[in-house]
């Protein structure tokens, strides 16, 4: 699915001197690196404070510590996402509402949000699934609307710019109060072993941050809240920093591979590719950002295959040996940790829909056209056969 030696092959010497750095300075934890890699990212992202900590689950959940949310809270989340968006919010004894997603987008869907709040609804995780960022304005909206706290899931979606409705810019996850990532090998700003980070521009709130990741000590020793040790070592800075400088170029070679791709798919009957739209409003013809707009950064390019014939394409593909992904083959609502018996299968006709037709093929930085070509070709004889 990913081709991380062929990246670090032309990265190599640049890495092997900053580890090299880090290994001979034994400033292992919290050192230069780690400091150089926050304000690097803090340029980039154009946030006030970026805080680094040990994975991007842990983010998802200092970020909902950092907010104060109480137990019992109830949290707005996508049903159609990877299980660390609701398991953190459960850990935690927040109540996570799962909501249906958007059929072109996967995203959460602005107007199921409306339907799910309760006056006891505290936040909204919208998740850029597979790197396209969701509706922001209109959840930003909905959030004002309700006094309502927004954690952005940027685990998939780093570098992507959000473009608002009047032309505007703004990085994803730096949007809501507070957004969270993750440097895990495959992402899409991957580091080689865990990695993680919160992104706001609400001084107070980095404050807080700074101190749940480490222990609740805002003064040496001296523990003010309940806090987790969630750090980012110096040596995982270190390699992301050199990986930082070349984002966007690494975006930019996924979204040829993904036009690529979708050159060739698009005309088959029963294969949809993904829609880079932003917004409902994109659908109108006024819109015409999507066509140059970076919304969509691919971390991974997932097609729906109708008429049941996914799981065709899936076992073709494995007897070929190309490497897919089913990313959910189960929505969150229908797994045993967050079963509910007061929600019903039938209010998320979308995710279960997804869950049958979705297909992701290989999508990475060093993807060529004989390599696209051949998956083409394989998948359309799996359908047709
Ligand atoms: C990868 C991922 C996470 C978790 O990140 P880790 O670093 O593996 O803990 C959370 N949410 C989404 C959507 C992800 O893709």
């Amino acid at each position: 699915m990913v081709d991380l030696k062929g990246q670090y092959s032309k990265i190599e010497k640049e890495v092997n001197q900053e580890v090299n750095e880090v290994l001979t300075s034994t400033a292992y934890i919290n050192g230069p690196k780690v400091h150089q890699f926050q304000a690097d990212l803090e340029k980039y992202l154009d946030v006030k404070h970026v805080i680094p900590c040990g994975n991007g689950t842990d983010a998802l959940q200092i970020a909902m510590m950092g907010l104060g949310l109480q137990p019992g809270d109830e949290v707005i989340t996508a049903d159609f996402t990877f299980a660390a968006t609701a398991e953190v919010i459960g850990l935690l004894r927040l109540k996570p509402v799962l909501v249906d997603v958007d059929p072109d987008t996967f995203n959460i869907d602005p107007d199921v949000i409306k339907k799910a709040i309760t006056p006891k609804t505290k936040a909204i995780v919208p998740v850029h699934l597979f790197g396209h960022v969701a509706d922001m304005e209109a959840i930003m909206e909905i959030a004002d609307e309700h006094d309502l706290y927004v954690v952005e899931d940027n685990a998939q979606a780093i570098g992507a710019d959000y473009t608002y409705s009047s032309g505007k810019t703004q990085k994803a996850g730096t949007i809501g109060n507070v957004g969270a990532t993750s440097f895990f090998p495959s992402k899409n700003l991957g580091c080689y072993g865990d990695g993680g980070a919160l992104f706001t521009n609400d001084d107070e709130l980095a404050h807080t941050l700074r101190g749940v990741v480490n222990h609740g000590m805002y003064e040496r020793y001296h523990h003010d809240v309940i806090g987790v040790n969630s750090r980012l070592d110096s040596l995982q800075a270190a390699i992301l920093g050199v990986k930082l400088k070349r984002l966007d170029d690494f975006s930019r070679a996924r979204q040829n591979a993904a036009r690529k791709y979708t050159a060739k798919f698009k005309s088959h009957p029963l294969i949809e590719t993904p829609q880079t739209k932003t917004r409902k409003v994109c659908d109108t013809a006024e819109c015409g950002i999507c066509d140059t707009c970076d919304c969509h950064v691919f971390h991974q390019y997932t097609l729906k295959i109708k008429e049941g014939k996914r799981d065709q394409v899936a076992s073709h593909l494995k007897d070929k040996g190309i490497p897919f992904g089913i990313y959910y083959p189960i929505p969150l609502h229908r797994q045993k940790a967050y079963y509910d018996e007061q929600v019903k299968d039938d209010s998320f006709p979308v995710t279960n829909q997804l869950a049958k037709e979705v297909i992701s093929l290989p999508m990475h930085t060093e993807l060529d056209d004989e390599q696209i070509d051949h998956i083409y070709q394989e998948v359309v004889k799996a359908i047709n056969a």
